[in-house]
């Protein structure tokens, strides 16, 4: 281990053990490459989840949108997670706040967990209410002569839309306003595999920055904020969060 990331380790973790409310921020893929977060961030998701193609065409959006939703359903956690989820379970962490649509950061821990986009995992009838799995919405596109899937609910037939936000609608009200309240309250605030480009959650670190509280950035994508950073851990998360936890947790 180069002197350099053993060195970030052991001082992130001193940060962590003198914290009281450390909130994480992680982007829309944990542990993955800058490369995987810029075509996420780009026109592969964004032609794919966007609200103006549901509205639109609607069959060439669920003909894009589902193969997507349905390969980040298959996502497994990674080491980043688990070791992120073991700071977060042993109150090391006080919560996650994610872009991340893939749901991994709940199964890998018991705590609070912001999910801004929400997540793929099911859709939902705007008319009823009624939540469908995405397996069912999956059954639902197959039967259908023109590849929407429409609510079963009896008198209703309302076509689904996924439950996440899309791209070119804001983001979940309720979400924001818990990650801002989040990212004003913390004594310490760590940025972890985001790229921090995406608004309006690139403008989330700036909270803890004008009240002076420490923002730790965890790597490879050189962000706006590095200047501001108390410390920059330019390394993928999982070569630094493992080491963070065989230093903290027992
Ligand atoms: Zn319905």
């Amino acid at each position: 281990m180069p002197d350099d990331l053993a060195d970030g380790i052991q001082r992130l973790a001193g940060m962590l053990a003198a914290s009281e409310r450390c909130v994480a921020m992680t982007g829309v893929r944990l542990g993955a490459t800058e490369e995987t977060e810029a075509r996420a961030a780009g026109s592969a998701w964004g032609e794919a989840a966007s609200l103006e193609v549901l509205l639109i065409e609607p069959g060439r959006f669920w003909a894009n949108w589902l193969p997507r939703a349905v390969e980040a359903s298959w996502r497994t956690v990674t080491p980043a997670h688990l070791a992120l989820g073991r700071l977060h379970d042993a109150g090391i962490i006080t919560a996650v706040i994610t872009q991340a649509v893939d749901h991994l950061h709940a199964q890998a821990s018991g705590g609070e967990v912001v999910e801004v986009h929400a997540n793929v995992l099911s859709c939902r009838c705007e008319r009823c209410d009624d939540v469908y799995a995405l397996s069912e919405v999956q059954g639902l596109i197959e039967d259908s002569a023109d590849g929407v899937p429409r609510c079963t609910r009896e008198g209703c037939c309302y076509p689904l839309r996924p439950t996440g936000t899309l791209w070119g609608e804001p983001l979940i009200e309720a979400a924001i306003i818990r990650a801002w309240d989040l990212a004003a309250t913390c004594d310490l605030f760590v940025i972890i595999d985001s790229q921090l480009r995406t608004d309006p959650m690139a403008m989330l670190p700036s909270v803890p920055l004008q009240a002076g509280i420490p923002v730790v950035i965890v790597g490879t994508t050189r962000t706006h904020y590095d200047r501001y950073a108390t410390m920059v851990i330019p390394r993928p998360a999982p070569e630094v969060l493992p080491g963070v936890v065989d230093l903290l947790v027992p």
